[in-house]
This record gives C-alpha cells, sequence and structure tokens, in this order.
C-alpha cells in the first residue's frame, strides 16, 4: 500500500500517532478530529497515501463510494440524528492543511465552534 512516511495522517494509520478511532477496515480509516467543529466530527480517510481529491482517478472510485456510504452510518453511530454537514478540502485555495485525502464529516446540535 502506498505511505508516505512523513504524512501524519499515514502515520495515524500505522498506528505512529494516537487516534480515536471511529470505525476501521482494509482500506479506510475513520477516526475523531483533534479540533472538532462540531459536536461530532469524524475525519474518513483511504489507508492509502492519496495526497488530495486532485489526485483521485476512476480507480478511487469504489473507495469513495465506500467513504460517502460510511458516513451516515458513522454518524448514527455516533447519537447525530439532526442531519450532518461533509467537506473535502483541496489544495492551498480550498485549505486543505493534512496532504493526505480526508472527507470531514459533522454533525450534532448546533451551536458548532466552526461551520
Ligand atoms: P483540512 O484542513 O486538511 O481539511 O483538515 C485537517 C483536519 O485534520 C483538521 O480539522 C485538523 O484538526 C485535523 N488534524 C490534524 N492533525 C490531526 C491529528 O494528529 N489527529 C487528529 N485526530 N486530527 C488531526
Ligand atoms: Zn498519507
Amino acid at each position: 500500500m502506498n505511505r508516505d512516511p512523513s504524512c501524519i495522517f499515514c502515520r495515524i494509520v500505522a498506528g505512529e500517532i494516537p487516534s480515536r478511532k471511529a470505525y476501521e477496515d482494509d482500506e479506510l480509516l475513520a477516526f475523531h478530529d483533534i479540533a472538532p467543529w462540531a459536536p461530532v466530527h469524524v475525519l474518513v480517510i483511504p489507508k492509502e497515501h492519496v495526497a488530495s481529491f486532485y489526485d483521485v482517478t476512476e480507480g478511487h472510485t469504489p473507495m469513495l463510494g465506500r467513504i460517502m456510504a460510511l458516513a451516515p452510518r458513522l454518524m448514527r453511530e455516533n447519537g447525530v440524528t439532526g442531519g450532518f454537514r461533509t467537506l473535502v478540502n483541496t489544495g492551498p485555495d480550498g485549505r486543505q492543511e493534512v496532504p493526505h485525502l480526508h472527507v470531514h464529516v459533522m454533525g450534532g446540535p448546533r451551536p458548532w465552534a466552526k461551520g
């Protein structure tokens, strides 16, 4: 599996940096954001290093579909009933801070810290 040893999310996948996991399988990892915008704020990532949404190709379609299908399940499992937001920041103008593809999934009662 493609991995970047300097990438913080690859290091989370490898267990070198601790995280509060919400879901894991062979292909995907979901963990709680360290600085949540909302009462429930989960990041869903491919375990493989894909730098951003720009780097997604046709071959990533099943992985992306699985991430989107996982989002509502994660929200339900974490008690979110009133709706949620799903966000992918891409590149510098998209305010992407961590260069490993991730989908933010945020929910829970308002007010939120951001968003
Ligand atoms: P971006 O701006 O790249 O879309 O979002 C990156 C997100 O990763 C931010 O919301 C930030 O709080 C979160 N984050 C950065 N480093 C860590 C970390 O070490 N652990 C966890 N759980 N979240 C992180
Ligand atoms: Zn990575």
